[in-house]
């Protein structure tokens, strides 16, 4: 008898396409989980069993019928609840769209569904994804399963958290300035932000168009690799014009050899101020491993980095105040009633629909692109985000993946970094692979010695050699694995093992 945290994608798809178990036992089992530790953790805004076991009787069918099951069959999903799937909500954790009936269902998430993936739910999340702690979800807070009096991160903490709870064995998440990389490090699981264009993002709400990636989270390596295979299955979506062909095997390539390869250390990065000393050794910890196995540490330096965060509050705030225009309250949104006339129901839906850091960026983006502010900081902003790019360009010339960490401190708790500006120099290390992006991936490193919480480090590769960097993070995980007899990625002890017992 196994319980359903116990076991990886791969396992689960495996035994069901045995017999060893049906799928819909290994439904029964996530809802059971989910059940048993969502009350405390709180990943979940829409739990959605008739969904979960619908997939699952459609698995177990096909089965039934001799038919080959698809690669996920069966493996339990959460998605983050800014993506559209028929017969949910998509509420974008904000009460404008407490009530919004998905019409049709993302791209991502019918090809995880086409992969043989059981829907659990909707995953709570920063409100539009504005934020890096789930506080900002209209809701409820979203707690870390490793201490529930601290953050899971964000903006899709829910999802991370679902992970490190062991409620789903793969989760959904969408990156914006690190909202899948930061939460998979506050919350010891792995989580991958593809490059640019290598998901589609038809389906998922808009929050930044240019700087906005889909990614899997899991507890391995190797499940976020079949994810991404899952996730590229079909190639390039034509209702995307920004998606790419990149139907590659990134699960094939994983234990390739990298020895002899150059993995960049930037020295500003680990001397960054803020870079708390444990976060710190887990990266250095990272470059030893890879070190053994044959990888050469080399110095890279991305000079212009310092303007990443401020590039990024231009160009964020603006695309989202254009993005978000959308939810006036007339065609789209909450209504406010009784309103005199239309512009009155738009001022007051939109008052009364948005919370206060959704208002904060539009409110920037709006004065951001107004005419004479435009040219001095939306221009200033794409030019530097050219000497972004450049600089990675550069890099890559001297390192085959660069080494760094994915956020400066373990979880923080709540309230703990109320002041705005505060939250967002907190992005130092994952936003410039938005501006620039580049693919980035974070690989948990247990937990570190002061906090007891989990560390972890990010490595990010060159545009479009996502497989390459999969095979880096794999690394990086045997060798944690070899070095210290641990498992860089644990559900979250507390959580491990209740409920969810697979008959
Ligand atoms: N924390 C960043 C922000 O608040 C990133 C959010 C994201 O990636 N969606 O904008």
């Amino acid at each position: 008898m196994a319980f359903i945290d116990e076991l990886t994608a791969a396992q689960i798809a495996a035994g069901v396409a045995a017999g060893d178990f049906s799928a819909t036992e290994v439904a029964r089992a996530a809802l059971d989980a989910v059940e048993a530790r969502d009350g405390a953790v709180q990943a979940f805004l829409q739990v959605t069993p008739e969904l979960t076991l619908e997939a699952a009787a459609r698995v177990d069918a096909a089965r039934a019928a001799g038919e080959v099951l698809p690669p996920l069959a069966g493996v339990p999903l959460a998605v983050k609840d800014n993506m559209n799937l028929v017969g949910t909500r998509t509420t974008c954790a904000s009460r404008m769209l407490e009530t919004y009936e998905s019409p049709f269902t993302a791209t991502c998430v019918q090809r995880m569904l086409d992969a043989g993936c059981l829907p659990v739910g909707k995953a709570n999340m920063d409100e539009f994804a504005f934020g890096s702690s789930t506080e900002s979800s209209a809701f409820f807070r979203t707690n870390n399963p490793w201490d529930l009096e601290r953050v899971p991160g964000g903006s899709s903490g829910g999802s991370a958290a679902a992970v490190a709870a062991g409620e789903v064995t793969l989760s959904l998440g969408s990156d914006t300035g690190g909202s899948i990389r930061q939460p998979a490090a506050l919350c010891g699981v792995v989580g991958m932000k593809p490059t640019y264009g290598t998901v589609s993002r038809y389906g998922v709400v808009a929050f930044g168009s240019s700087l906005d990636q889909v990614g899997p989270f899991g507890r391995t390596v190797e499940d976020v690799a079949r994810a991404m295979d899952a996730l590229c299955a079909g190639g390039r979506d034509e209702r995307d014009s920004t998606s790419v062909d990149c139907a590659d095997s990134f699960a094939a390539g994983l234990e390739g050899d990298i020895a002899g390869k150059r993995v960049g250390i930037i020295p500003s990065f680990m001397n960054a101020p803020g870079l708390t000393s444990e976060v710190k050794e887990a990266v250095e910890l990272a470059a030893h491993v890879l070190q053994d196995q044959g990888a050469e540490l080399v110095e890279v330096e991305l000079p212009h980095l310092d303007a990443a965060i401020a590039a990024y509050y231009v160009i964020g705030p603006a695309e989202a105040f254009s993005n978000l225009a959308r939810f006036d309250g007339v065609r789209y949104g909450y209504q406010e009633p009784g309103c005199p006339n239309l512009a009155m129901q738009t001022a007051r839906s939109r008052a009364k629909g948005f919370g206060a850091e959704a208002k904060r960026r539009q409110m920037l983006g709006a004065y951001l692109l107004s005419s004479g502010v435009y040219d001095k900081y939306y221009y200033a902003a794409q030019k530097a985000r050219t000497l972004i790019v450049n600089d990675y360009e550069r890099a890559y010339e001297a390192a085959d993946v660069l080494l760094m960490p994915a956020s400066p401190t373990t979880a923080f708790k709540f309230g703990e970094l109320s002041d705005p500006t505060q939250m967002y120099l907190s992005d130092l290390f994952t936003i410039s692979i938005n501006i620039a992006g580049n693919g980035g991936i974070t690989v948990p490193l247990g937990v570190g010695s002061a906090s007891g919480m989990p560390v972890a480090a990010q490595l990010v590769g060159k545009a479009f050699d996502d497989r390459n960097l999969l095979t880096f993070a794999r690394a990086v995980e045997r060798g944690f694995e070899a070095t210290t007899g641990a498992a860089g990625c644990r559900v979250a002890p507390d959580f491990a093992g209740k409920g969810g017992e697979l008959a």
